[in-house]
């Protein structure tokens, strides 16, 4: 099992602490750097490259606590991870867990969003609502374990647009938006969306770290 190394010290604004992002999805360790950096500049957030556990739970949070637990074991670190999706609200919160293969095993995100799209072809506008959901868990190599979430409401569109982001992006509407998702610049993303979201209420929790 790998420690922690030393921390660097320094003043303001440098590196003091790692911490783990359990996730291989190159756009949410973006995602997630950028927005550790915008509030806690004395954290790195380094990636995960260990086993991958079995994400056999039934909720976002079961499934983000599975992560986080397998990467503070095995690096020594505390580790972050996040457990997100798509609810649409006439579907009765689906496709929730299973967004990354609602269109089967093969985690294709562009058949995930055509048959969604598909699925809603009859729904009218104000029937399409939707959130993205991000559940985050913290948990220290000392085992002290927080989940927190973010929300983040909308409708979806009826076509796809926009070339930004990832996932079912190019049909999310964020409420007050006439842009899709993947319309909008990395950074309106990140100030706005579910990871965001659940990342400030994760902000306080960090202090432990
Ligand atoms: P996870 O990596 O297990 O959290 O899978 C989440 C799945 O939900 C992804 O594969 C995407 O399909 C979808 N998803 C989560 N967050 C986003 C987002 O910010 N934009 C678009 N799709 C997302």
């Amino acid at each position: 099992m790998r420690r922690p190394e030393g921390c660097a010290g320094g003043g303001a604004g440098t590196v003091t602490r790692r911490i783990v992002l359990a996730t291989h999805n190159p756009h949410k360790v973006a995602e997630f750097a950028a927005i550790v950096a915008a509030t806690r500049p004395d954290l790195e957030v380094v990636g995960y490259d260990g086993p991958e556990p079995v994400e056999d739970g039934v909720t976002f949070a079961a499934n983000a606590l599975i992560k986080a637990r397998a990467a503070a074991a095995h690096t020594g670190l505390p580790a972050l991870a996040d457990d997100s999706g798509i609810c649409v609200d006439v579907l009765g919160g689906s496709p929730g867990v299973f967004s990354a293969y609602w269109a089967g095993h093969r985690k294709d995100a562009g058949a995930n969003l055509a048959l969604l799209l598909d699925q809603l072809s009859d729904i009218a506008d104000p029937h399409r609502t939707a959130q993205f959901v991000s559940t985050i868990a913290l948990v220290t190599p000392e085992g002290a374990e927080h989940v927190v979430e973010g929300i983040w409401p909308g409708r979806l569109a009826t076509s796809a647009s926009g070339a930004g982001g990832f996932g079912y992006d190019p049909i999310f509407l964020p409420d007050g938006q006439d842009r899709t998702a993947a319309e909008l610049s990395p950074g309106e993303k990140n100030a706005a969306s579910h990871r965001a979201r659940a990342f400030a209420a994760l902000v306080p929790l960090l202090s432990e770290v």
